[in-house]
C-alpha cells in the first residue's frame, strides 16, 4: 500500500439509482452553448462552437443535503443539463463509437456565479471561478443507459419555488450527447469515470437562499435541491 504523507481525499461519487452502487466520478467536462435560445439569452453569437471547460469533481453535489449558499456571489444562476457517465473512456471516437461510451445518464445544475463569469468574459479571463466552485454541481442519481428513455430527445425543465423557469427538449442541443463526446475526446483522452454536462436550454435565472429547485429530464428521476437560507 503507498504510504501517503497525509490521508489521501476521499472518491467523490453519484447514487445509482435502484442500486447500492455507487458511480465514482474522475473528472467532470461541461459543455457551454449547446441551446440556440440560450446562447441567445446571454447575447453570445450563435455561429461559434460551443465550448468545453470543468468543474472539479469533487463540486459534485448530493441533493439529498441542503446546499449552503454558495460564497462570493451576488448572482447565482441555476442551469438544468443532462448529465452522462462514461463506463468507458477513448480518444478521436466517432459519434458512434463514443455512445458506446456511455454507462448511463442523470439530471443535474450546472451552477454558475453570473457574476463572477460576466468579469471573467468582459477581461477574456478564465471562467474557473465562476464555474467550479464548491457544490456547484449537484447531480442526480445515474440511471443505467439501457434504462434511459432517450439522449437525444424528451423535455428537459427546472422549476424555482414552483414556477417554471427553464423548460426546452433535449432534441434543441446544437451539439448531441454522441458529438459532445466525439469532439471532447478530440481534445482529451475520455476515461471512464468522467462525466460530461451536456448544455443547458433557455431560462436560466436567479437563485436566492431559501430557494426550492425542482429539474428534470424526461424519463430520468427529477431533481430536488433545497438552497439553505
Ligand atoms: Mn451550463
Amino acid at each position: 500500500m503507498t504510504d501517503y504523507v497525509i490521508t489521501p481525499p476521499s472518491r467523490p461519487s453519484l447514487r445509482v439509482h435502484d442500486s447500492t452502487q455507487r458511480f465514482p466520478i474522475r473528472r467532470v467536462f461541461c459543455v457551454g452553448r449547446n441551446y440556440e435560445a440560450h446562447i441567445r439569452e446571454l447575447g453570445n453569437d450563435t455561429r461559434e462552437l460551443p465550448v468545453f471547460f470543468m468543474k472539479p469533481a469533487d463540486a459534485v453535489f448530493d441533493p439529498a443535503q441542503i446546499m449552503p449558499f454558495p460564497k462570493a456571489t451576488d448572482d447565482l444562476h441555476h442551469e438544468v443539463e443532462l448529465v452522462v457517465a462514461l463506463g468507458q473512456g477513448g480518444s478521436h471516437l466517432s459519434p458512434d463509437e463514443a455512445l458506446k461510451t456511455v454507462w448511463g445518464a442523470s439530471v443535474g445544475i450546472d451552477l454558475t456565479r453570473r457574476d463572477v463569469q460576466a468579469v471573467a468574459k468582459s477581461k477574456g479571463l478564465p471562467w474557473d471561478m465562476a464555474k467550479g466552485f464548491d457544490d456547484s454541481a449537484p447531480i442526480a442519481q445515474l440511471v443505467k443507459l439501457q434504462d434511459v428513455k432517450s439522449l437525444t430527445n424528451g423535455s428537459i425543465w427546472l422549476n424555482v419555488n414552483g414556477d417554471v423557469r427553464q423548460s426546452g427538449d433535449l432534441a434543441e442541443m446544437i451539439w448531441p450527447v454522441a458529438d459532445c463526446i466525439a469532439h471532447l475526446s478530440n481534445l482529451v483522452e475520455l476515461a471512464a469515470g468522467d462525466l460530461i454536462m451536456t448544455g443547458t436550454p433557455a431560462g436560466v435565472s436567479q437563485l436566492k437562499p431559501g430557494d426550492v429547485v425542482t429539474a428534470g429530464v424526461d424519463g430520468l428521476p427529477s431533481l430536488t435541491l433545497r438552497v439553505a437560507t
